[in-house]
């Protein structure tokens, strides 16, 4: 069969799956499987992206113990990766004494970029820009009555001169107040709607009308102190003052080294891509906001660790925070409007906050492991579990062979497969 079907969105979803089972040889269990849509219904799913056929389910776990800004907040998180959650609620534990996390954001700033070529002189070009900045944000700002009166809107405009390729362009950016809205699709809207002005003052060719997702105006910074005696209390036979050092020294490692620093972030990103994915936020746009602001002066971490003067281990965070309270699917996805419900947050600012704090708790507990007994213990057992379950392991036997091969510190889906078979005959 081809993949060329014609009119494949026009089709009911029991054709398109129908279609399905003949491409892939589905059975009758595989199309009852796709049918089961959880909390997110198949109509609602079917206006939220094109050609749906099913809605795919992920666990939602809640982190807790977390203390921010002196509120106690429970966070759900949306993944697929075993220990994220535990190890998120396990380092918002040990800065609990300390007072928990303290955040502060800036204003939801989103940059809207328009690319203008062929221009005969670019200096000139961004010279008339700047002397008409407020006829293109008044006309930026006839776009959306919602947001304006909300006390939004374009607010600014900012002009450079780049030298490409294929020579010199005009790159204008459009800041937009977006208030609660991650707002893609609000800079959009407005770039577009003043890009024919822009043509005609600038006598050049507008390309790109596009938001940046590098939100380095919409910022979230936390900080927290982890006491290096709460510290020695967590870890069985170390010293406190050498874990404080430990983990210092892993800061400097990714801070030094673009490997390492890939995975360091990635760590961050554990815990703000799960609590993107739990309100219904846009997840590529947060990564593609974090690793391009890590890179603003070479791949750099997104935390950074130093020793107070008590010899207790200082952690700070700043990202970019494109997320939203209202718009895309934060209110079309019950479940996410459920999960910002449980958060508690009342503005787009205060969730990107939590944000921050998740990233730093979850960066704090993979250095913690890492630079001290190794992450792999604590991840095997339920790393076992999964691998039990490919081996075919069900029900109970599931935590039984999963048991078998920790005990045994060998986990793997032949062994597993062999337990499981041990298992069955004994009984
Ligand atoms: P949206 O357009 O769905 O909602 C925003 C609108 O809500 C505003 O324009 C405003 O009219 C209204 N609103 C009501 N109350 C508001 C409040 N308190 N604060 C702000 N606005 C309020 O959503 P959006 O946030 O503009 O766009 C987000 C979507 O755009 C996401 O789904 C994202 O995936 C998508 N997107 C992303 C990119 C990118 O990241 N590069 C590009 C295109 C689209």
């Amino acid at each position: 069969m081809k993949s060329d079907i014609s009119g494949f969105y026009k089709k009911p979803i029991e054709e398109r799956i129908e279609i399905l089972k003949n491409f892939a040889s589905l059975t009758e269990e595989e199309i009852e499987l796709l049918k089961k849509t959880g909390a997110l219904d198949i109509e609602t799913a079917e206006r939220m992206i094109e050609n749906v056929v099913s809605c795919f389910s992920l666990p939602l776990g809640i982190a807790t113990n977390f203390l921010i800004n002196g509120k106690d907040r429970l966070i759900p998180m949306v993944i697929e990766e075993p220990s994220v959650v535990a190890a998120a609620s396990n380092a918002a534990k040990l800065c609990r004494d300390t007072g928990g996390f303290k955040t502060s954001s800036t204003e939801p700033i989103m940059i809207g970029q328009i690319q203008v070529s062929r221009l005969k002189d670019p200096e000139l070009a961004k010279q008339k820009i700047l002397e008409h900045k407020n006829e293109l944000i008044n006309l930026a700002n006839s776009q959306d009555s919602v947001l304006i009166s909300l006390g939004g809107g374009a607010k600014d405009i900012e002009a450079r001169v780049i030298e490409t390729k294929k020579g010199k362009m005009l790159i204008i950016h459009l800041l937009v107040n977006v208030l609660d809205a991650m707002g893609a699709n609000v800079v959009n809207t407005m770039a577009e709607s003043i890009s024919p002005r822009i043509e005609e003052l600038t006598g050049g060719k507008v390309l790109l009308r596009i938001i940046s997702n590098l939100a380095v105006y919409r910022l979230a910074k936390a900080e927290a102190v982890w006491k290096k005696e709460t510290l020695e209390k967590s870890l069985k036979g170390m010293e406190g003052e050498d874990i404080v050092e430990r983990i210092i020294e892993a800061y400097v490692f990714a801070d030094a080294d673009p490997y390492r620093c890939a995975t360091h972030n990635k760590g961050v990103m554990n815990g703000i891509d799960a609590v993107t994915i739990a309100t219904g936020n846009d997840f590529r746009a947060i990564e593609a906001g974090a690793h391009s602001y890590a890179s603003l002066k070479g791949y750099k971490p997104l935390t950074w660790y130093e020793k107070n003067e008590n010899g207790d281990l200082v952690g700070r965070i700043e990202i970019p925070v494109a997320v939203g309270i209202v718009g895309g699917s934060t209110r079309t996805n019950p479940l996410a409007k459920l999960c910002i419900k449980i958060l508690g947050v009342k503005t787009a600012r205060e969730l990107g906050e939590v944000l921050a704090a998740v990233g730093l708790a979850q960066n704090f507990a993979a250095l913690r492991a890492l630079a001290t007994e190794g992450i792999q213990k604590g991840h095997m057992k339920l790393h076992a579990k999964n691998i039990a379950v490919t081996a075919g392991a069900t029900g109970e036997l599931i935590d039984k062979v999963a048991e078998q091969m920790v005990k045994e510190g060998n986990i793997r889906v032949n062994r597993a497969k062999e337990i499981l078979e041990e298992i069955k005959k004994q009984n």
